[in-house]
């Protein structure tokens, strides 16, 4: 019998679990597959700066505390595990090739000048200076306009979730790996005990948190979670000495130049249900998108390319809460594309509500209910 029983070792399940074995209880994850081997390990892990303010809006407080203990996380992390996650404060640059994109991405970037976080319209001089490699598709008007957000930051997925798991079992957090949780049993109002083909689990409390699979998995539950999958395509690149060095967008697309050199080039967001296969089409679209702007990239070695399930929700918000019908489970998932930067902070939302206390962040917006 454990404490805690977390349905899903994602970033956010494993998040939640390192927040609850430091309030001293006993959890358990068991994960369909690998420890953070689905969406938390194909994501690009760019964190966007956020302020904490009690006055925005309870997501953007989320996003607030999250981007506060994504930097001493960091840092606890490489202190306690050895691992450095590669988070840093890259900065991001935000262009745009035509008037619509730029009034779209004008309208996007509010938040932040909402919440007086830098943000600063450049000329193609001031932008080329600080991605050279764009220089040519900013002099002949490619690419137009641009902000220049220098607080946005990134961290290296696979060694962010290597590091929670070690971190996880240094607080005593035990796992079982390739259990699909396939039966749920209830009794009197609560769950008793879940199945796997590995095993039955038992615990006083349930969190789900099984990301893209969410939808599927809270019908088994009686749940009505409008979460469903959206595949994302990345490609990764290595170019023979570093071409871009942040973060940069272009409409939807993007770099994320790693300190290694490598550049992440993505991606998609595409409503095919649960394929994670690449396709021809989009890696060349990707690569066009790369070479085109930066032909330095153009001797790039692409090294891999792969597809993540982004678990997104009906109402763009995910749902954080106690399960209406079942009073010792609760929820958390439905992040999409932010689940990465989300999660720290999900992590202590959550286990304040599972400790019974007020949360800090009002969570009533993601009520599972809903
Ligand atoms: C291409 C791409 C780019 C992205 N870029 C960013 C970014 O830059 N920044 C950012 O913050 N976010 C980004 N994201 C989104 C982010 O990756 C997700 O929001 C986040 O990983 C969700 O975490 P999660 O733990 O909820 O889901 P997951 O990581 O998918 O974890 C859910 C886990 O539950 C397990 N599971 C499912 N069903 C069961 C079951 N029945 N029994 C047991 N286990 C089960 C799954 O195997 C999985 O491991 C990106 C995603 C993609 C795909």
């Amino acid at each position: 019998m454990h404490d805690v029983l977390m349905i899903g070792g994602g970033a956010v399940g494993l998040s939640i679990a390192y927040e609850l074995a430091g309030r001293g209880r006993r959890v358990h994850v068991v994960e369909r597959g690998e420890l953070g081997g689905e969406s938390s390990w194909a994501g690009a892990g760019i964190v966007p700066p956020a302020r904490e303010n009690k006055a925005d809006a309870p997501l953007v407080q989320l996003a607030g505390l999250s981007a506060r203990l994504h930097v001493e996380l960091a840092e606890r992390l490489r202190r306690d595990t050895g691992i450095d996650t590669g988070y840093r404060v890259s900065g991001a640059l935000y262009l745009s090739s035509d008037a619509a994109t730029h009034a779209k991405m004008d309208g996007e970037l509010a938040p932040f000048r909402a919440q007086q976080i830098a943000c600063e319209q450049l000329t193609s001089a001031r932008l080329a200076e600080i991605e050279p490699a764009l220089r040519g598709a900013l002099d002949d008007g490619r690419l137009t306009t641009g902000f220049h957000v220098p607080g946005e930051a990134q961290l290296r997925n696979p060694r962010h979730v290597r590091a929670l798991v070690e971190a996880c079992k240094q607080r005593g957090v035990t796992f079982t790996i390739n259990a699909t949780v396939e039966e749920f049993v209830t009794r009197d109002g609560r769950l008793v005990e879940v199945r796997t083909p590995r095993g039955a689990f038992a615990a006083e409390q349930y969190c789900l948190t099984t990301g893209a699979w969410s939808g599927r998995v809270g019908e088994q539950l009686g749940l009505k979670l409008r979460v469903k999958p959206i595949r994302g395509q990345i490609a990764l690149v290595n170019p023979p000495e570093p071409v871009i060095r942040g973060i940069v967008y272009v409409g939807r697309k993007y770099f994320v130049a790693r300190d290694d050199g490598r550049v992440l080039v993505g991606s998609t967001e595409e409503d095919v249900g649960f394929d994670k296969s690449t396709t021809a089409s989009v890696v060349r679209d990707l690569l066009d998108f790369a070479v085109r702007l930066a032909p330095a990239l153009e001797n790039a070695r692409v090294e891999q390319t792969w597809a993540g399930l982004r678990p997104h929700s009906a109402d763009d918000r995910p749902y954080l809460g106690q399960a209406p019908n079942l009073k010792n489970l609760f929820v958390a998932a439905g992040h999409y594309r932010w689940g990465l930067a989300l999660s720290p902070g999900t992590a202590v939302v959550m286990t304040q509500l599972m400790h019974g206390e007020t949360p800090s962040v009002d969570l009533r917006p993601f009520a599972v209910g809903r």
